[in-house]
């Protein structure tokens, strides 16, 4: 979900916060329907996709006389669903929720979702992770149509279009509005007689389909769709499947229908997904997460080892590669920084001079595991390298004899559309220097990425085909699989002012 000039990859709302040098995944979707705890599943379920999207959560219930109540606030799930009195103004079988990452200043509360409206056929809620790249040409032609926006947020389109579609049932309405985007999304919906669930045509947004047993103690056969399989663990809920890319599925007392409007494409899911966004507990696309990574640091260190005398995560996304390249190389793994848990959000203001700070808040060095040791330092990826200068500056601080860095994915030298919030790509440090001079403005002895056959090869693939890539890996080689619709829009624009003052 993006807010306010979705053509362009936005600045985090977050800036100078403790992840500001990460590429951020945007948001998190989870659903359910037959349960009696169903607003409280939701919860559960948003706190275990927490790292898809800090800065605000909402949730929908749907109650048994067909009334649809909501919460949403800015914040952490637990302080806006920690709360029983909020969760007793939630009641109902089925609900949603989503976890918002907010990608501009702007996190008003009218952006949070789910968005709700009521319509001739009753309550309409959706919410949804990813990025229309066409969102603001549909916008365009839907207000030209009368359509009243009250929010700045993509997700808000989905909404207008399942309005003014004329098809009669909801999952019509709703296909019809699935064909007229372009992007990369998972959502999910609830109306009076479902739960729908929905991947874009290439499936580059994960969504997984669960199931609630009953030896949970709640009815049997009550459906749950997820962005990632931890959130079925927490519930309780077991794995049925993935969502397949393209697919809409169907939740409701009949049990799960299937529909597939857009017929077989080749999936390109996200890549980044396996290295850094998705949690390390989770299974994606058939795949466990922590088992991938430690795949990949261990095809990082046949591609590219130093001798050292130590292998050093940075933490914590850096820890399963870190643990691979140790296995693979033979070299001990420490923990040679260490990881503040509790810095809080708003401790850190976004000057300069804090950021600086900030870096030293979030980690410390671990002088004696690193004092007059050959550190190779593993870390998910350079975005900015702000962060990764001050880690290396702190390591040498620490009395680290050489420093290399290895680092488990390719440069990152484009900027994600598809719904992952980066920097634009002027401020991505690989898009503006080669890996030598990386290597110089960091402050390392010696600088490696792993190339993307490796990462294939870590993925089990034999390499990337570059006519048919089996991922979506744009960020790191500008191959945008979905047209930039906007983008292209907002370029042309330009470039007639230019010509027009010229
Ligand atoms: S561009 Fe990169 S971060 Fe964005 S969806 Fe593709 S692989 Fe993921």
């Amino acid at each position: 979900m993006v807010t306010t000039h979705p053509w362009s990859p936005v600045e985090a709302a977050t800036a100078g916060g403790p992840d500001d040098d990460k590429f951020h995944e945007e948001c998190g979707v989870f659903g359910v329907w037959q349960s009696v705890d169903a607003a409280a599943l939701t919860a559960l379920g948003l706190h275990a996709l927490q790292h898809r999207g800090q800065e605000a959560a909402g949730i929908v219930s749907l109650d048994e006389a067909g009334i649809f109540h909501a919460h949403k606030g800015l914040g952490l799930v637990g302080e806006n669903f920690g709360n029983a009195k909020v969760m007793a103004g939630l009641p109902g079988r089925a609900s949603i929720g989503h976890n918002r990452y907010a990608t501009t200043g702007e996190t008003a509360l009218r952006n949070v979702q789910p968005l709700y409206a009521d319509f001739e056929f009753g309550g309409f809620a959706v919410a949804h992770n990813g990025n229309l790249t066409n969102a603001h040409q549909l916008r365009r032609a839907l207000v030209r149509r009368g359509c009243l926006f009250q929010s700045t947020t993509d997700s808000e389109v989905f909404v207008h279009l399942v309005a003014i579609s004329l098809y009669s049932t909801v999952v019509d309405r709703l296909i019809d509005a699935i064909k007229q985007v372009q992007g990369a999304y998972s959502l999910v919906a609830l109306h009076n007689g479902a739960l729908i669930g929905a991947r874009d045509p290439l499936g580059v947004r994960p969504l997984v389909l669960g199931r609630l047993g009953a030896e949970t103690g709640r009815a049997a056969g009550g459906g749950v769709l997820t962005s990632e399989t931890c959130a079925l663990d927490i519930v309780g809920a077991e794995f049925v499947r993935d969502v397949e890319p393209g697919e809409i599925v169907v939740v409701d007392d009949q049990g799960v229908r299937s529909i597939k409007p857009f017929g077989r494409q080749p999936s390109r899911f996200c890549i980044f997904e396996y290295i850094y966004f998705a949690r390390p507990d989770s299974v994606v696309e058939g795949t466990p997460v922590y088992e991938t990574r430690k795949r990949i640091g261990a095809e990082l260190a046949r591609e590219s080892g130093v001798a050292a005398d130590v292998i050093v995560p940075v933490p914590d996304s850096g820890v399963p590669a870190a643990m691979g390249y140790a296995t693979e190389s033979g070299i001990p793994f420490e923990l040679g920084i260490i990881r503040n848990h509790y810095v809080g959000r708003t401790f850190i203001e976004p000057t300069d001079q804090i950021r600086h700070l900030g870096v030293k808040l979030k980690h410390s060095a671990n002088r004696a595991m690193i004092e007059g040791k050959r550190v190779i330092l593993v870390d998910d990826s350079i975005v900015r390298g702000t962060t990764s200068k001050k880690i290396v500056e702190m390591v040498r601080a620490a009395g680290a004899s050489e420093v290399h860095m290895r680092i488990s994915s390719p440069p990152t030298t484009h900027s994600c559309y598809y719904g992952i919030d980066t920097p634009e790509r002027g401020k991505l440090m690989a898009a503006q220097h080669d890996t030598a001079e990386m290597a110089r403005i960091i402050g390392v002895d010696s600088l490696a990425f792993i190339s993307l056959d490796g990462l294939y090869r870590a993925l089990g693939k034999p390499a990337r085909d570059p006519l048919k890539p089996a991922y979506c890996d744009a960020c790191f080689t500008g191959d945008y699989a979905i047209p930039l619709t906007d983008q292209q829009d907002n370029n042309e624009r330009q470039l007639s002012l230019l010509h027009a003052v010229s």
